[in-house]
């Protein structure tokens, strides 16, 4: 007899529950913030609370400038605001040197307002609006084009402000990563992209001399950019030799990890996380390998999450305990998910403030949301937490900022703990009228 078809199903693995390489019941307690005590900026700011390190960003930047300044002769870092754009950080960056990577005609605007001269802003992104682009051709940013009917629209309003503007393009292309990134760009594997070069060299408006290429976020194989490298490499040869034009960038984006930890994941990050250098190496050797001695057009770097997602803490505070049916011990805490963004596809640790009593067993962490997805761990080994103890959850500071949403309480203050060992507010947590000013009442809606 024929035997039916039955489709295949994964079984969730309980979590916590032993696996090959045992279980996890270490977990130390997090008291301070660079030398603050954790308690101290909850009495002080409330709770929850976001703490960023003046310091771990500083030295984040600077392993990553030394990696590849040292490997080659003409790099530029431009901090790409989507990743966040708190005031206070992107000024730490820019102190540092680097320039200002946005996606938005309100990026644009923030970094503008922010002091950072338009000549050091690269505008990237599958939408700029017409306004958007008339503004960065005038001002003179560097504009990275995404798709055909961005180029004829860049076309146009050059040719309106009747002048030559600059302009790269995006690329996309294979290299191991999956799952692939073709949303954005030309793609390099067909001939999209030579048609897009072959486009812009019949205007008269426009000037190609960048190529741009962002291939993923969270690439742990330092092997996926060497092959970006050297297909954005090549690429440059020919179109240079076509089109009788010279690059004079290449900008490979962002996409390094951090130590965060990915679901499903069972090592800790700090094994599978490939050194800075690793992917320095493997960028520059390919570069240095494939170019003339007398050509090293500028190295961009746009990278993110690896210089401030290690930076950024959350600080909450357990206000309830529960037994649920199956005897597992559950703790309520004053941050939710809608704090927390990229706990969707990150296992962020979590660890008490303080020393309690007891032995560690698998429990469940709920955020306060009136929602039952509000869960922020389904099985950490946790001593016993009673209600006042702190926790602090890490690393948070990238994408969480940007990403959270108001949603049913204000969103919490954000305090920085400065690289003098000083600390200070740099947001404060939000009130009624952040949530309603932009509301409209109709006349005929109003309460007497
Ligand atoms: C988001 C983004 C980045 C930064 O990515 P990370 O993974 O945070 O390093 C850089 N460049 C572009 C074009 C982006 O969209």
């Amino acid at each position: 007899m024929k035997k039916v078809y039955v489709k295949p199903t994964l079984k969730k693995q309980l979590m916590g529950g032993m696996n090959k390489f045992g279980n996890n019941y270490y977990r130390p307690i997090k008291s301070e913030i660079d030398g603050v005590a954790v308690q101290k900026l909850l009495a002080e700011y409330g709770s929850p609370l976001f703490v960023f390190s003046e310091k771990t960003i500083r030295n984040q930047y600077r392993k990553l400038h030394q990696a590849f300044s040292t490997r080659y002769p003409n790099t530029q870092f431009s901090w790409s605001y989507k990743t966040n754009y708190l005031g206070a950080i992107c000024s730490i960056l820019h102190q540092e040197g680097e320039t200002a990577e946005v996606v938005s005609g309100f990026e644009y605007e923030k970094a503008i307002s922010l002091g950072v001269n338009p000549a050091d802003i690269i505008f990237n992104g599958p939408y700029k609006t017409d306004e958007d682009l008339k503004r960065a051709f005038t001002d003179g940013a560097t504009v990275n084009l995404d798709n055909f009917q961005e180029i004829y629209r860049a076309e146009k309003i050059a040719s309106e402000l009747g002048k030559q503007v600059n302009i790269g393009i995006r690329l996309n292309m294979e290299t191991g990563i999956f799952p692939r990134w073709e949303k954005f760009g030309f793609n390099l594997d067909t001939t999209q992209a030579v048609e897009a070069v072959n486009r812009i060299s019949r205007s008269p408006s426009l000037k190609l001399v960048g190529l741009h290429s962002h291939i993923g976020t969270f690439v742990l194989d330092p092997n996926s950019y060497a092959q970006q490298v050297e297909s954005m490499v090549k690429f440059m040869f020919d179109i240079e030799n076509r089109f009788n034009i010279s690059i004079e960038y290449l900008d490979i984006g962002g996409g390094f990890p951090s130590k965060n930890k990915l679901k499903g994941t069972y090592l800790p990050s700090d094994i599978v996380t490939p050194d800075i250098d690793e992917y320095a190496e493997k960028i520059c050797d390919t570069l240095m390998r494939l170019l003339p001695a007398n050509k090293y057009p500028k190295l961009i770097l746009e990278t993110g999450r690896h210089i401030v997602d290690e930076a950024g803490f959350l600080l909450t505070t357990v206000f309830a305990q529960k037994q649920l049916s199956s005897g597992v011990k559950s703790y309520f805490v004053d941050a939710g998910i809608n704090l927390l963004y990229t706990s969707t596809w990150y296992n962020m640790d979590i660890q008490p403030a303080v020393e309690t009593k007891g032995t560690p067993e698998p429990v469940v962490i709920y955020g306060p949301l009136c929602m039952n997805i509000d869960v922020l761990a389904e099985s950490i080994y946790m001593p016993p937490l009673p209600t006042g103890t702190p926790l602090v959850i890490s690393p948070v500071g990238a994408y969480n900022v940007t990403q959270w949403m108001q949603f049913i309480t204000y969103r919490p203050a954000i305090a920085m703990v400065f690289a003098d060992g000083s600390y200070g507010l740099i947001r404060r947590r939000e009130k009624l009228e952040d949530v309603t000013k932009p509301e409209i009442i109709p006349a005929h809606l109003a309460l007497n």
